[in-house]
């Protein structure tokens, strides 16, 4: 049975019109749903009518995060096109590899990327390049404000596809994970009910939204449900603590990755900041360290640790507030509507406690990617993703990711997750920051090697972190060296770019 997707602006610009939407914190533009909606009828229109983008068409959007992005996705949804939001970080050459497999019809580039935008039009034969400036005179609000009137609502179903979200790359080149109408409902149904949106729920949207948790954690989850996103351009650590502690804003809700949270913790700000308006902040993404969660919970705040990835649209697992403390460390239980199992190399489940592949199916995974039947076939089993971590679950289905495959490395024949070895490392008190990868040794095949970034003022040495090490893990997995740096190499999102560390 197909079922129809909803044009979930529209309908809030009937019900409460006059509610807040979404507040732009770099232009301070502020909208409500009927505004909102306004708006998205101009974009709708502006790229049918301008751009010729129809049912199925991609629209590409090269920008820092705005309240334009999420305007066009709804925009896409309206016309039944599908968006497509890119990273900045990427060089041209990706960003081309990404433009020329996707095959937009229109591609919207914010004036600080214009050149960049220019290059890939050029290369891609992108038929439509639109500029776009926060709200500034611009090729795209020009288009806006020559568009008036009503866009028809296409007719779309939970089974076509809203958005393109492309993978790091970090395996090889980017897939792009199509993200249907139906998985992004269910996401904003489970969102709801495990971090407990509704339509006072005002969210801080702070991830990239090129990255899926930009576009689906939680804000997608507000405009469902009726409340209000407030959009950070990029994370800053102080002025996040800043607005979480603004009255006016009154933020309840948001999502970010362990880094996010990190630096936050670590700035003199964060003891005072008044965080008692928070109902839910999710964490997830990347390996959170315990300490990390330990720190938020002694100023009463329960991060909820959440594991999903591109291809679930986020909320795969998630952890509730009430067992928080006595399963930390846990990815908490499947969320509604999808079903887990952990499964060895013969393809069979494997023993309750031990270690296998993470596979998960349900209405939040994507169909597949874009072109690639290759990586279809490879990536699915009877409907089962198989998602490449490797986690174990406890007897009441609680899941603990213990670390990526591709990050596991193996010393003297024995498997060492870096994750663990890293949760470790933060018990220490002078390390800002850590990252554990495996580099080639004579000896052992591979030994570990952990970076770290020591806390302003610490005196930690190499003796002194070994030690630790030697007390509390296998000897195979004690790091074999300790390179200190002044920081560590992130992707947009704020997770750790392990192959950027050196291995030489
Ligand atoms: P990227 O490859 O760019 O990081 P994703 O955002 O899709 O893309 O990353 C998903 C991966 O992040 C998962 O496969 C998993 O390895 C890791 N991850 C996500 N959430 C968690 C979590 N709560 N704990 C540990 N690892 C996580």
């Amino acid at each position: 049975m197909t079922v129809p997707a909803y044009d979930w602006i529209a309908h809030h610009a009937g019900y409460q019109p006059d509610a807040r939407a979404i507040i732009d914190l770099h232009s301070s533009r502020r909208f409500s749903y009927s505004q909102m909606n306004e708006r998205v009828d101009r974009c709708a229109l502006f790229l049918t009518n301008e751009c010729e983008v129809g049912r199925g068409d991609r629209v590409a959007m090269l920008a820092h995060n705005s309240s334009d992005h999420y305007e066009v996705e709804f925009a896409c949804r309206r016309i039944g096109a599908i968006f497509l939001p890119l990273n900045w970080r990427l060089a041209v050459p990706e960003l081309e590899f990404i433009v020329g497999d996707a095959d937009p019809r229109a591609l919207i580039v914010g004036a600080e990327f214009m050149d960049a935008g220019q290059a890939i039009a050029r290369t891609c034969s992108t038929p439509h390049l639109i500029g776009c400036d926060d709200g500034a005179d611009s090729d795209y609000e020009q288009g806006l404000a020559r568009s008036n009137g009503q866009c028809p609502i296409a007719d779309v179903t939970h089974d076509d596809t809203w958005a393109l979200v492309y993978t790091s790359g970090t395996t090889g080149r980017p897939k792009g994970a199509r993200v249907t109408h139906g998985q992004a409902f269910y996401n904003a149904v489970n969102s709801a009910m495990k971090c407990e949106l509704t339509r006072h729920s005002v969210n801080l949207a702070f991830l990239p939204i090129f990255h899926i948790g930009g576009l689906q954690l939680f804000a997608n989850g507000i405009f469902h449900i009726g409340g209000a996103n407030i959009v950070m351009r990029t994370f800053d650590p102080l002025h996040f603590l800043n607005l979480l502690s603004d009255p006016d804003l009154a933020i309840s809700h948001g999502f970010g990755v362990p880094t996010n949270f990190l630096f936050a913790s670590q700035l003199p700000e964060f003891k005072t900041a008044d965080l008692s308006r928070l109902v839910t902040i999710g964490v997830g993404g990347a390996a959170c360290p315990r300490a990390l969660l330990e720190t938020y919970a002694e100023r009463g705040i329960m991060l909820q640790n959440g594991w999903g990835m591109t291809e679930t649209c986020t909320l795969g697992t998630l952890l509730s507030k009430e067992r928080a403390l006595d399963k930390i460390g846990s990815a908490g239980q499947a969320a509604m509507h999808t079903s887990i199992r952990i499964v060895g190399p013969d393809g069979q489940d494997v023993a309750t406690g031990d270690t296998g592949e993470l596979w998960i199916k349900g209405p939040t995974i994507t169909p597949g990617y874009w072109n690639r039947p290759d990586a279809n076939r490879d990536s699915f089993t009877d409907g089962w993703f198989h998602t490449g971590d490797a986690a174990c679950m406890d007897d009441e289905g609680f899941v603990s990711i213990v670390d990526r495959y591709k990050d596991m490395f193996i010393s003297g024949g024995e498997n060492v997750y870096p994750a663990e070895v890293e949760n470790v490392l933060y018990q220490l008190d002078g390390i800002a920051e850590t990252a554990v990868i495996g580099v080639p040794d004579d000896r052992w095949g591979e030994v570990g090697r952990a970076f770290v970034v020591k806390k302003t003022g610490s005196n930690l040495t190499e003796d002194a972190i070994t030690t630790h090490c030697q007390d509390n893990l296998a000897r195979f997995k004690v790091p074999k060296s300790v390179r200190f740096m002044d920081e560590l190499p992130h992707n947009a999102t704020g997770k750790v770019t392990k192959h950027e560390l050196p291995r030489d």
